[in-house]
């Protein structure tokens, strides 16, 4: 519970953010199975209340003290060691240990015997990220990095790290991260110049420069190299980079400096200078980037959920302002312009959180061997990385101003997460090159039939009056004729035009899923808003009332 407030600038630290949340257990109730919901409910509710209070502490302490490299030793030996605030030391133990959340796919954790579905991992990860957004970028590569690794990893190198990187024990975990961008290649990666040499033991020199590497000092990166003749992306292979060497000794390469970020501050991201470096090939020679797509595709998705619990944060921060804070002797949630803009960045947000949950059950059919939910989540993952990594841009912005002047005040939360989520819309792809991305899920690997079909099955099952259940199919044609033919078109100028609409339709027919399946009965409201202000042609000077989208269901 949040502590009694005094004076006049109310102060939700301490408050619950699972619980603050209106629509947050109906909506993992729904979307787990049954069992997993029932073990899993005291864990968020405790995460909830880490997330309102301690965490919410850290991540301020951690962001205000950067990470620095210390490159040598008092007693004049090199080193590439970076110095971590105690703050986010204490943020990594609760995420890798206590709630082990870059181990949850791959292993028992929190009690439950066997891995969990990308659901849980995301619900998890969702109230987390309302915190702390940095920390979560090491946890997300320490988990890809081992999916990709056992995906394509010769059987012996999977052995050999496995228990590492899924370890529950902070102090014999090993973290991951992944070296791919250099000062030539960043968007395109086929100007990859680190070269990779075969040495006699079966091992490989990597050398060259990356430029943006989170999580230097991580134990394990995946890193690209050119290991062929061939030109493009042909001549690239993915290596397995450890920071110790086989026989124990240091590898080969430095940390050259750490970036001075705009965001992510509590987080080290450095240059690499790689020296020769030991290194273990991952899969076929040659088939680098394919390989490694595994992992940037789940960065993006992790990078998407992450967006959109940067959104939840903003809005609960911005309601609970609003039910508290005086202007003109009423609370601001009583005043119609204040409801109206606390609905606009209540909706990207929610479209958002139902975004996380569809790509996420999509996820688990491509694990499972199913190709439809293999060709589901190859579209929605750059879907939602797109669009809700955009709108958490504007939300977090919009709710520093629900506070006022001090949500330009480094000592609120509101800094930070706006700071934060402009950084989701560049690293893992910008947003360019991930909107040309849904183009290719349509032209080249035919995603987009799965994705009409998926969800004219949600909409069929969400038990629409029928001239909205007319409007929303005619919509849902509309966008998907429009997104094929810019695809079919190779219309790259309409590629963030189509990974909207696409976006907007898919999230508005889940939203009004949700409606149907839990007693949530306003996602209905904000399925229609989605349609009628993202969607539908519309007059801005015909007045309309957008109160209503605001439900009495929100409890902050
Ligand atoms: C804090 C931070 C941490 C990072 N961590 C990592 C990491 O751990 N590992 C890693 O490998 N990388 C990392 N990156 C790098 C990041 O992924 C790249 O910066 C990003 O992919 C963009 O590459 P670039 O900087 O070379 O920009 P460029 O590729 O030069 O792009 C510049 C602009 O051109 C646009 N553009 C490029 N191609 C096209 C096109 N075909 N059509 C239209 N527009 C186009 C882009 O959208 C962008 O707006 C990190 C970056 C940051 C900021």
């Amino acid at each position: 519970m949040h502590p009694e407030l005094t004076g006049a600038i109310p102060d939700s630290r301490g408050i619950n953010l699972y619980r603050a949340d209106g629509d947050a257990a109906a909506l993992f109730r729904h979307y787990l199975p049954q069992d997993l919901f029932g073990h899993l409910e005291p864990h968020f509710d405790r995460l909830g209340a880490l997330a309102g209070d301690r965490l919410d502490e850290l991540a301020g302490v951690a962001d205000h003290n950067p990470p620095t490299l210390a490159v040598r030793r008092r007693t004049g030996e090199d080193c590439n060691r970076i110095e971590k605030h105690p703050a986010y030391v204490e943020m990594e133990r609760i995420a890798f240990a206590g709630f082990g959340l870059a181990a949850i796919s791959h292993r028992g954790a929190l009690g439950w015997p066997e891995p969990m579905p990308p659901v849980a991992k995301y619900a998890l990860t969702y109230l987390f990220v309302q915190a702390e957004f940095g920390l979560l970028c090491p946890v997300n590569m320490t988990d890809s990095l081992t999916r990709t690794l056992k995906r394509y990893g010769d059987p012996a190198l999977v052995a050999r790290f496995i228990d590492r990187l899924t370890s529950l024990d902070f102090d014999t975990l090993a973290q991951g991260a992944m070296f791919m961008t250099e000062q030539g290649a960043g968007s395109d990666i086929a100007a990859t110049a680190t070269r990779a040499e075969p040495r006699q033991d079966g091992a490989w020199a990597l050398t060259g420069e990356k430029w943006f590497c989170s999580n230097p000092d991580a134990d394990l990166a995946m890193v690209l190299a050119r290991s062929e003749t061939d030109a493009g992306l042909k001549g690239v292979s993915l290596f397995l980079l450890p920071q110790t060497r086989r026989d124990g000794s240091p590898n080969s390469y430095r940390i050259l400096r750490l970036k001075d970020k705009l965001g992510t501050r509590s987080m080290a991201s450095g240059e690499v200078r790689l020296e020769a470096a030991e290194a273990y090939l991952v899969g076929e020679r040659g088939r680098g980037f394919q390989q490694l797509s595994d992992m940037v595709n789940s960065s993006r998705l992790s990078n998407g959920v992450r967006a959109a619990g940067l959104m939840r944060r903003a809005v609960t921060e911005a309601l609970f302002i609003a039910r508290r804070r005086k202007a003109f002797g009423r609370t601001l949630i009583e005043m119609p312009l204040m409801r109206r803009q606390l609905g606009k960045m209540l909706v990207p947000a929610e479209q958002a959180r139902t975004m996380m949950f569809l790509t996420a059950q999509a996820l688990h059919r491509a694990n499972e061997g199913d190709p439809i939910g293999a060709k589901l989540s190859r579209i929605m993952t750059p879907l939602i990385k797109f669009r809700a990594c955009r709108d958490a841009r504007k939300v977090t912005g919009d709710g520093m101003e629900v506070r006022g002047g001090c949500g330009y005040i480094e000592e609120w939360s509101d800094a930070r997460l706006v700071r934060d989520a402009h950084l989701g819309s560049i690293w893992e792809g910008t947003s360019n090159i991930v909107a040309l991305d849904v183009l290719r899920a349509i032209a080249r690997d035919d995603c987009l039939p799965a994705l009409e079909r998926h969800a004219a099955a949600l909409l069929d099952d969400a038990a629409l009056d029928s001239p909205a259940h007319a409007l929303f199919t005619s919509t849902l044609a509309k966008v998907c004729a429009f997104a094929g033919r810019a695809a079919a078109e190779k219309s790259e100028a309409l590629a963030r035009e189509a990974a909207s609409a696409l976006y907007h339709v898919t999230s508005a027919i889940g939203l009004a899923h949700e409606a149907a399946k839990t007693q949530l009965p306003h996602r209905l409201a904000f399925a229609r808003h989605v349609l009628a202000h993202r969607l539908l042609p519309r007059d801005p000077l015909v007045a309309e009332n957008e109160e209503a989208v605001l439900p009495g269901s929100e409890i902050v």
